[in-house]
């Protein structure tokens, strides 16, 4: 028996699906004075930001930046292209999903949900029939969310594109990548996506604070038709800026600009496929050692089939109360932070205490997951929380390559 101590003193380890673990080099590059925003460096930066960030989102077309959180790229892009009264088909699969259908009624359209539940992923077949259905084409927009982060559920964008034009639908196919970008592999113009919005926390490894609005050619001819649309989300100006300003309609957001210049250059340097491939790897670890774990225990992943998981965010479930338990263990013990389930369970429900979440998403590698599932380890055995042997062998085999 080893002497009592606490051992979370030292580097912690937030490990939330959003806001990310940010680079130092992020961190530093946002600690200065303020920069002139009349003319100098700042100005200078934003074409090369601008290409940058299209060439993450894979699309040639257009992009406008939001001073906001991911809900403000929600709100500006529904903004630009719906109208009170026009419809929006929701396929949601988890929280997100429902919570982007609130904001299109907020503004006044008319939501057509189909609720796909908490752990599973859209169903084409059941999204064709409702665009079969819609003889007039009243639906002018899908909101399909790429990685719903409560449920970790990874949907296949392409393939609702493929349905919209089996249909010969002419909505626009928008897609929520808040959580998968720079994780999941996304192709904005292969898959035919016409609107997507992300923002600059989880994959882009920078502090909340900025949301991204990508669009084509189609959405900005939808965009024209509008009888009218904010002036502040507008994304005409900040598109098509010649003054800095314009950009962001108002002043920049100085310090998050040097910050994401070095989380771009960070992402082009490693190259899309391969940070890409490195969240697939930590991924495979994480779930090879959920497995291990989840024989002759409770612990279970919410996505069953590991091609519809996400590999920027995994949501699990304990028994009882043992994923707020195991939660509280390792961030009092260890300096490590696990994410609450979130979407599950209604507030109240004591089920709540069951779920939790783990972020892997952006600036991760191979030992912080091996930390991270080290410390589940000792959480679990510490706790009496019973559980399957080899998780971290197991994990240790995917890092490995084995
Ligand atoms: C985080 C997230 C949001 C919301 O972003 P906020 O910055 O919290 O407003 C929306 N959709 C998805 C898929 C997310 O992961």
């Amino acid at each position: 028996m080893s002497p009592k101590a606490n051992l979370s003193h030292g580097r912690g380890y937030l490990a939330i699906p959003g806001p990310s673990v940010m680079p130092e080099a992020v961190l530093q590059a946002m600690h200065r004075p303020a920069p002139n925003i009349y003319a100098g460096e700042l100005v200078d930066m934003m074409p090369g930001i601008m290409d940058d960030l299209k060439r993450v989102a894979r699309t040639q077309h257009y992009a406008a930046i939001y001073i906001g959180n991911g809900h403000a790229a929600w709100e500006a892009a529904l903004a630009n292209v719906i109208a009170p009264g026009d419809r929006v088909l929701v396929p949601a699969t988890g929280r997100f999903g429902i919570g982007w259908g609130e904001m299109a009624e907020g503004i006044g359209a008319d939501v057509q949900l189909i609720d796909f539940g908490k752990s599973s992923p859209m169903d084409l077949e059941v999204i064709a029939q409702a665009l079969d259905d819609d003889k007039d084409h009243k639906i002018k927009a899908v909101l399909a969310v790429h990685v719903d982060t409560s449920s970790s559920v990874l949907n296949d964008i392409k393939g609702v594109h493929d349905v919209l034009d089996a249909a010969g639908h002419p909505a626009l196919l928008m897609a929520d990548c808040i959580a998968s970008l720079g994780c999941d592999r996304f192709e904005m113009d292969d898959w035919g996506v016409d609107v997507m919005v992300t923002g600059c926390q989880k994959g882009l490894m920078v502090p909340p604070g900025c949301s991204f609005v990508f669009f084509n050619d189609r959405a900005q001819t939808v965009r024209d038709a509008m009888p009218r649309v904010s002036r502040y989300w507008d994304w005409v100006p900040r598109s098509t800026a010649t003054e800095f300003w314009q950009y962001f309609n108002g002043t920049a957001p100085t310090h998050h600009l040097y910050g994401l210049r070095v989380a771009l250059d960070m992402i082009h340097a490693e190259g899309i496929e391969q940070v890409w491939a490195r969240h697939t790897v930590l991924a495979n670890a994480i779930w090879a050692a959920c497995d291990a774990w989840g024989v002759g225990g409770d612990l279970r992943m919410n996505i069953v089939d590991p091609a519809c998981r996400s590999t920027a965010v995994t949501s699990l479930r304990l028994n009882g109360n043992d994923g707020t338990r195991l939660r509280d263990w390792v961030e009092g013990q260890l300096g490590l932070t696990l994410g609450i389930g979130l979407g599950m369970a209604e507030p109240g429900d004591p089920a709540r205490d069951a779920y939790f979440r783990l972020g892997h998403m952006g600036h991760v590698n191979g030992q912080m997951i091996m930390g991270l599932l080290g410390g589940m380890q000792a959480g679990l055995t510490a706790l009496d929380i019973p559980h399957g042997s080899g998780a971290l062998e197991a994990a240790a085999k995917v890092i490995g390559g084995r």
